[in-house]
């Protein structure tokens, strides 16, 4: 008997990754990731993305996503987009001065319906950045638990940007969110299984951060906020004219490359519109 129990965990485990005892592997979580469309931004300069001056004068239309991953153990939003309320601007918005139109075809409140969910059921919240296309709906997950670098929640919350609020109102109502800070060059495990990683990767902004996040079949996968806001960004390694340290952002890049390279990453880059195409189209995920 004892031979024939031997006899079927073997065949189990030419079916299934064994550990070395023999036991089965415990079936990875299943991490779902959804790609939704949280508006656009049409620039008719791009120059401000590449402090070299080699982009002035192009025009280019970049997209603006929302992630939402569902875990077992709960939802992360990472990125909330532009401001839903742009959606019931009948041309969009136009800000003075800035040389951009935003545009938010769909309310992220909408999307999340389609899954049946509220902004009130999603656990936890948080941002690769401060940046107002990042942080646009930020006043909706005030029930979440915002997971935040410790520098860049100290940098929102300075006197400069409570000035100004155009931006400041989207997430001043985080201040007294739960929350929890990461603290010098930690990362932040979301759920302690590994499957869902905040990563610092600093220098656009105090405490810019991206997100590893380990898909059951399609493997790892990084979401990069504004690590590279554009298609050539990368493999020229443009660094924004709007940057806090541009050491530091260099720096960051290296980081960030090397945990593709470890990890076989899938990086996606947040504003490229052919990294956003290459996700499924929601309500559909990446699994
Ligand atoms: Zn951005």
């Amino acid at each position: 008997m004892a031979l024939r129990n031997a006899l079927l965990a073997a065949a189990a485990c030419a079916l299934a990754a064994c550990n070395q005892s023999g036991a089965p592997e415990p079936d990875p979580p299943a991490v779902q990731l959804y790609a939704m469309d949280c508006g656009h931004s049409t620039f008719s300069d791009i120059g401000m993305f590449a402090d070299d001056g080699s982009m002035n004068g192009q025009s280019r239309t970049l997209v603006v996503p929302c992630y939402l991953i569902r875990h077992p153990s709960g939802d992360l939003i990472w990125d909330t987009g532009l401001p839903e309320a742009i959606a019931d601007m009948p041309d969009g918005w136009r800000p003075d001065g800035f040389p951009a139109h935003f545009v938010v075809p769909v309310k992220l409140t909408a999307q999340l319906q389609q899954l049946g969910l509220t902004p009130a059921d999603i656990e936890f919240v948080s941002f690769s950045h401060m940046h107002s296309d990042h942080t646009g709906n930020g006043n909706l997950f005030t029930a979440s638990t915002w997971i935040v670098d410790a520098d860049e929640r100290t940098r929102m919350f300075d006197a400069e940007h409570r000035a100004d609020p155009q931006d400041f109102n989207n997430y001043n109502r985080l201040e007294t969110a739960e929350t929890q800070l990461i603290e010098g060059d930690a990362e932040h495990d979301v759920f302690g299984d590994g499957s869902v990683r905040v990563i610092q990767a600093p220098g656009h902004t105090p405490g810019h951060t991206v997100l590893l996040v380990q898909l059951p079949n399609a493997g790892a996968v990084l979401v990069t906020g504004d690590m590279w806001h554009l298609a050539e960004s990368r493999e020229r390694r443009l660094v924004p004219s709007f940057n806090t340290d541009r050491a530091q952002t260099i720096a960051s890049m290296d980081k960030v490359e090397a945990l593709a390279r470890e990890n076989e990453a899938l990086v996606i880059r947040e504003h490229v519109q052919e990294d956003f195409d290459a996700m499924p189209r929601f309500p559909e995920a990446l699994n």
